[in-house]
């Protein structure tokens, strides 16, 4: 018997092992009982099986700017400390389009390939803005590709902004050069959760609906899973199962990027409800890897995890780091001490450390270019002593 073999027995896997090696498609059932599993190698084993057989032993990153025009929401999520109301003037905000054309400019002259686009729900601002401010960017930076909204903001916009049909104001928006929707929003599935969560918020058939009616015009999006509330893992397993229902019809999801629930200055801080530990966050990638078969990728979010963890989870079923972001606001006002940004150096060096191959990618998780930049700063060699037991 193999060591890895007896480390499966012992924690009651070496079933799930067996379909994982047999490229099967795992249970509801079978996932939640990834989640029993206190020896987070085992699972690690086999999250990092899947994610070669899929990826090899490349990881990937964007160079992408992150731009929020306005933290107006009609919308009160508990979890959110990033919204002001509408009558709440301290702390708001909302940008002006030159503005925001100004500093994407300034990041796709310096390689930016993607600018990642979201904001709260504003009751006032005219489909024109988004219109506009799209159009704009597009102008000033043909190749960059924007990367917008999530599931409710579409929905806002279609159902009190520019009252049209769903379909029909994704197509305007893609008219005026929308390229990808981003996966926000989704938290957890399960009506429960959400009721306790974000109370007003789409429910989950609604941000499929979005999802779905995109991926129905050729198009791609991410999706997202926030752990670490208020949820069971049963819900957990809940949501995945339904990202993965999904992908079987429109094969449209080009990635999940799992992240945890952020304490601090919200409406929930007073549950003490603390950050996910780094056992959680890794063992939540490595079964999402797992369960989620029909995805070609599963991406560690820096901003929520912390380069450390996420240079770690490239083991644990991770074959994509995100992106250099630059100016992160949503978790970092409730609370994130990780930075708002990252450099194409710091992101490679992660990558190379971790024993894979660095690869620019575009918003659609396609290659680019292996990096260029070599390893600023190799690993010191080991010691003598350390030699003889590796
Ligand atoms: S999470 Fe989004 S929709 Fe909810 S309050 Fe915050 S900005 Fe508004």
């Amino acid at each position: 018997m193999s060591f890895m073999t007896s480390i499966l027995e012992r924690s009651k896997i070496a079933d799930i092992g067996e379909k994982v090696f047999a490229n099967q498609r795992l249970s509801e059932a079978e996932a939640l009982r990834l989640f029993d599993v206190r020896d987070l190698n085992a699972l690690g084993y086999l999250a990092n099986h899947v994610r070669e057989r899929k990826n090899g032993n490349v990881a990937t990153y964007v160079l992408n700017l992150y731009l929020n025009y306005s933290n107006v929401c009609i919308l009160s999520c508990q979890f959110c400390a990033f919204a002001r109301r509408p009558h709440e003037k301290e702390g708001q905000f909302t940008l002006a389009i030159d503005d925001m054309v100004r500093q994407c400019a300034d990041a796709y002259a310096r390689g930016a390939t993607e600018v990642h686009i979201v904001g709260g729900l504003h009751p006032k601002l005219l489909f024109t803005y988004y219109t506009d401010l799209i159009r704009s960017l597009r102008e000033a930076c043909p190749d960059l590709t924007i990367k917008a909204f999530t599931a409710i903001e579409i929905r806002h916009l279609a159902e009190r902004i520019a009252k049209k049909p769903l379909r029909e104001t994704l197509e305007i928006l893609r008219a005026a050069g929308l390229g990808s929707l981003t996966g926000g929003g989704a938290e957890i599935f399960d009506p429960e959760v959400r009721d306790k969560l974000c109370r007003g918020k789409e429910s989950a058939e609604e941000w499929l609906e979005v999802h779905r009616t995109w991926h129905q015009m050729g198009e791609r999006s991410t999706c997202t899973m926030l752990y670490g509330h208020v949820e069971t893992l049963a819900q957990r397993v809940d949501h995945l199962r339904r990202l993965r229902e999904l992908q079987d019809e429109t094969r449209g999801f080009t990635a999940l990027v799992p992240f945890a629930y952020e304490p601090d200055n919200n409406k929930l801080s007073h549950l003490g409800l603390g950050r996910a530990s780094a056992f959680e966050d890794l063992r939540t990638l490595a079964i999402a890897r797992l369960y989620l078969d029909n995805f070609d990728h599963i991406t560690a979010y820096w901003v929520s995890l912390g380069l450390p963890t996420a240079q770690i989870a490239l083991s644990y079923g991770v074959d994509d780091l995100h992106g250099t972001i630059q100016q992160e606001r949503i978790f970092h006002m409730a609370g994130s001490k990780t930075p708002q940004g990252q450099q194409v150096a710091q992101l490679e060096r992660a990558i190379r450390e971790a024993g894979r191959v660095p690869v620019q990618r575009d918003t659609y998780y396609e290659p680019l270019r292996p990096s260029p930049t070599p390893d600023l700063t190799p690993l010191p060699d080991l010691p003598e002593q350390m030699k003889t037991l590796v």
